[in-house]
């Protein structure tokens, strides 16, 4: 077990400041307190700067692990609003749907100033995400762009199913192309498990592709290995994240 007293020794290590983790909690069960202190710090334009894209992608998928094994780590959220109030400096930006059981703070165990997300049912891009993306990487400096997908989604369903209700039936036409990519083996509908998920894999695959293809911003990053771009499936079953590449 690691004192108090330890591991604010090695704060400095760390980057992180000494008062910063005066009001932060350690993490629960097993969750090392340097690991704690570490995570618990908000994120600065100075800490931004030094996290590599590839930093920023094993971040989250460490941050997956933990929420997967159950040691999530404990912040005092409230002192973190305080600590951000001045300006935020988040290390990667999400796009993920609206779905209930995918929060990408929760699954990838982030806090207050950590991430941006963008949501939208069934995690496409349109002009909008694009601009958003635009503004949280090249303006507010994230290093990586993941698109969230997840299993059982509805959106994908419906799409599939070819649902009418007012503004959905124009919204559910962003999921055409995914729907000519994927493969049908057996009925093409969304009582079709196997289906569906290959129509989500290949939506949250085209709209990562799009992101680099449309946007001359993110594509100029990308190309400087300033950004990273990737897709990433959750399964709501388990609240585990595959990343694709
Ligand atoms: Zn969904």
């Amino acid at each position: 077990m690691v004192g108090r007293r330890d591991f604010l020794l090695a704060l400095p290590a760390l980057g992180v400041a000494a008062a910063a983790y005066g009001s932060a909690s350690a993490g629960s069960g097993a969750a090392a307190p340097a690991l704690a202190a570490a995570e618990c710090a908000v994120f600065t334009p100075a800490r931004q700067r030094e996290t590599s894209p590839d930093e920023a992608l094993r971040m989250l998928v460490e941050g997956n692990e933990r929420f997967v094994a159950g040691r999530t780590i404990r912040c005092d959220l409230r002192a973190q609003v305080r600590e951000t109030a001045a300006g935020q400096a988040p290390f990667a930006a999400i796009v993920g749907c609206i779905d209930s059981r995918v929060p990408p703070e929760l699954v990838f165990d982030q806090r207050i100033g950590d991430v941006f997300c963008a949501r939208i049912a069934g995690n496409f891009v349109n002009d909008d995400i694009l601009g958003s993306l635009e503004f949280a990487t090249r303006l507010s400096g994230a290093r990586l762009v993941v698109v969230l997908g997840h299993s059982e989604c509805g959106a994908v369903k419906g799409a599939i199913d070819g649902a009418k209700l007012g503004y959905l039936t124009a919204m559910l036409r962003n999921f055409a192309p995914a729907i000519k990519a994927a493969r049908a083996n057996g009925e093409a509908n969304s009582k079709n498990k196997g289906y569906v998920q290959a129509v989500a894999d290949a939506n949250a695959k085209l709209a990562a592709a799009q992101i680099t293809s449309r946007s001359e911003v993110l594509r100029s990053m990308v190309a400087k290995k300033e950004l990273r771009v990737v897709s990433a499936m959750h399964d709501v079953t388990t609240g585990r994240v595959s990343f694709v590449g």
